[in-house]
């Protein structure tokens, strides 16, 4: 069943060559029990290691059941050690974070079998290994003894047809030795193929065959008559299907747990890698929140202005200093530009500031000289009395319509506001009208605003016909853009020269939410560079753990994981630690989010569902992208190497 011919394993150690098997030739046949004996450092590990398909052969032949193993690649060797080789070594080589049981099934788990197949059989092994009572103990709380069942059970999972033991009692005493070779006996006596190495004569005593090895040769190979020398022919198992979805299911549930089991036995390291990734997310996840949230604030606030309406003011943009002594924006200009077949309404502005005074009350106030359509462009509503018409401004009137805040700071909440004299500066005015309050819009919601006619404010007020500006409310038919072009074609063939601008609600919203779209990015830039630092401190960790669980990558390997299973283990583990830093990111995004809108009413945050979908989106990739370099090396490791760092 397995041949070796010409066999030779050199190792390499600077530039020394160290042959460690040479000219070896053995033929084993199927149901053999056969010991391999010699001298520490005389070549029995690596015999061992090429027989179980764990190491390669510098030149010459293995051949396994008639199939040549030197052109096969890691995952063909894997297989073979899968469906049928069975490791015992001397140190039981267990994994330390799972029970008995779940050590036996590892091995059915590689080959795809069901998890109630893979219990089931674990549980049989263990129960006629005497183990029955042992099956949820951890190796740590068990004896030498009893580890080494588990282990031998552990080999027999898939079969077992080839039982590989390395000095299998060398760690244990006498007693609980002689019982574990009788356990191998039995399993002889069953039909499975029995090779132990022992450098210890009365181990070797129990096998049919012993083969002799001193430095890498072997001088001798001869039958032990003192063992009957009985032979079972036993066929090799049929090979697992290991590739069906279940199984490729279970092998993923596998590496989850094993991610979590591996999470949770270095909590405070974990969270520790995490940190970076949650710090990146919820700043991340809070920057763009709090974009939008004040991205939709200003929107609203600029909608309450009304979208189809142009500003005109003196001056080339809202920074021009000279803009005061510009003198040709004027009321005849809002007069012409009334009779515009775009525009809708119109209103000449003029504001400034002064006392108002009503009883011994006094207090600052916006006085706003306005046309009688201000109240239409503005789309303000009335509350009480009525807004003043046309006449009114040719009237120079001195009347006012005010605001809520004024209204309750003079008249209180109770007593009639209409038809009461306010004192503006020095200028008493009649209250006909109070507007209703309003949602959003700009400037200070608290202060007081009064609004009068603009010719009143001229002539009483400011003392000059010089205006502040003109809105115009463009007719709903009409375009903001041919508006626009409209109205500046029109003053600038009135003022003979372009000494005014325009500004419309539209352009401002534009420039916001451009604003906040850079703003938003800037920071989202700053975010990301933190969470790549948290993925390097992600891959760095990971890198710490490969090391660590070099010895467990071997055991791994050893019964049969595939190289992508070691790679998936590893990649899920990174990819864990994101996603549930990400998770904690986005919960912490959320409790900053609430408590500071407790405190501000300012401070506005819309944390959307794409934007948590995004953050869970982008973890998984800082995962993927930053546990792969680890996963990689984990995947590659050499398994005899990966052994002997147990
Ligand atoms: P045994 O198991 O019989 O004690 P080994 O098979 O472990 O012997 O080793 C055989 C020889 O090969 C020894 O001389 C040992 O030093 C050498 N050897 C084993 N493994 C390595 C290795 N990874 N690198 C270099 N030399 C090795
Ligand atoms: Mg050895």
């Amino acid at each position: 069943m397995l041949q070796l011919s010409k066999l030779r394993r050199e190792y390499r150690s600077g530039d020394e060559t160290i042959v460690a098997l040479r000219d070896v030739d053995i033929d084993i046949h199927a149901g053999e029990m056969l010991a391999i004996v010699g001298a520490s450092g005389s070549g029995k590990s690596t015999l061992m290691n090429i027989l179980g398909c764990l190491d390669r052969p510098t030149s010459g032949s293995y051949r396994v059941a008639g199939v040549e193993t030197g052109a096969m690649d890691a995952d063909a060797l894997a297989a073979l050690r899968r469906e049928h080789f069975g490791f015992i070594f001397q140190r039981y080589h267990l994994l330390g974070d799972l029970s008995a049981q779940a050590n036996v099934e590892v091995p059915a788990v590689y080959a795809g079998r069901s998890r109630s197949a893979r219990q089931d059989r674990a549980r049989e092994l263990l129960q006629s290994l005497g183990m029955g009572d042992r099956l949820l103990h951890r190796p740590g709380q068990l004896s030498g003894g009893q580890q080494q069942r588990v282990s031998i059970a552990r080999a027999l999972t898939n079969g077992g047809a080839v039982i590989l033991a390395d000095e299998p009692t060398g760690a244990l005493d006498s007693q609980t030795g002689a019982e574990v070779l009788r356990i191998l006996e039995q399993l002889h006596q069953e039909g499975h193929t029995i090779i132990i190495v022992t450098h210890d004569m009365s181990v070797a005593k129990h096998a049919q065959r012993i083969i002799q090895l001193a430095d890498g040769v072997v001088t001798s190979d001869s039958r032990n008559d003192a063992v009957a020398q009985q032979r079972v022919e036993r066929t090799m198992p049929q090979a697992q299907n290991g590739g069906t979805w279940t199984a490729i299911r279970d092998r993923f549930i596998e590496a989850v747990r094993m991610a979590l089991l591996s999470m949770a036995s270095h909590r405070l390291r974990t969270f520790l890698t995490m940190l970076g990734i949650i710090i990146g997310i919820a700043s991340v996840v809070s920057v763009v929140a709090l974009g939008e949230g004040s991205r939709q604030q200003i929107l609203q606030n600029i909608s309450a202005l009304g979208t189809n309406t142009i500003d005109v003011y003196p001056g080339e943009n809202f920074g021009d200093m000279r803009s005061g002594r510009v003198q040709t924006l004027r009321a005849e200009d809002a007069e012409a530009l009334a009779l515009q077949p775009y525009v809708d309404s119109v209103t000449p502005t003029i504001s400034t500031q002064s006392t108002a005074r009503f009883g011994n009350i006094s207090a600052n106030a916006q006085i706003n000289g306005v046309g009688e359509q201000f109240f239409r462009v503005r789309g303000l509503q009335i509350a009480e009395g009525v807004f003043f018409e046309r006449d009114s401004i040719f009237g120079l009137e001195q009347i006012a319509v005010i605001d809520q805040n004024t209204r309750k700071q003079f008249f209180g909440a109770a007593d009639p506001a209409i038809g009461q004299v306010l004192l503006l500066g020095n200028v008493p005015v009649r209250v006909i009208g109070v507007t209703q309050a309003r949602q959003g819009g700009f400037g200070n919601p608290d202060a007081l605003n009064a609004w009068l006619p603009y010719t009143t404010v001229m002539a009483r007020i400011t003392g000059n016909p010089i205006l502040r500006g003109i809105t115009v409310r463009v007719a709903d038919d009409a375009s903001m853009e041919a508006a626009a072009a409209g109205l500046t074609r029109l003053l600038e063939l009135r003022h003979g020269t372009k000494d005014f601008f325009i500004s419309n609600t539209d352009e401002i919203r534009q420039t916001i939410e451009q604003t906040t779209r850079t703003m938003t990015l800037l920071v989202s830039a700053i975010a990301l560079i933190s969470l790549i630092v948290g993925g390097i401190g992600v891959m760095n960790i990971m890198l710490v753990s490969v090391t660590e669980r070099t010895g467990e990558i071997g055991v791994r390997m050893a019964v049969g994981a595939r190289q992508s299973d070691i790679l998936q283990q590893f990649l899920i583990e990174a990819v864990l630690v994101c996603l549930i830093g990400g998770v904690l990111g986005v919960l912490l995004a959320l409790v900053t989010g609430f408590a500071f809108g407790e405190f501000s009413e300012d401070f506005k945050m819309i944390i959307s569902i794409g934007s948590i979908a995004a953050a869970f989106g982008c973890s998984t990739l800082i995962g993927v992208v930053f546990g792969f370099l680890p996963a990689r090396n984990a995947a590659r490791l050499d398994p005899v190497e990966a052994l002997a760092r147990l």
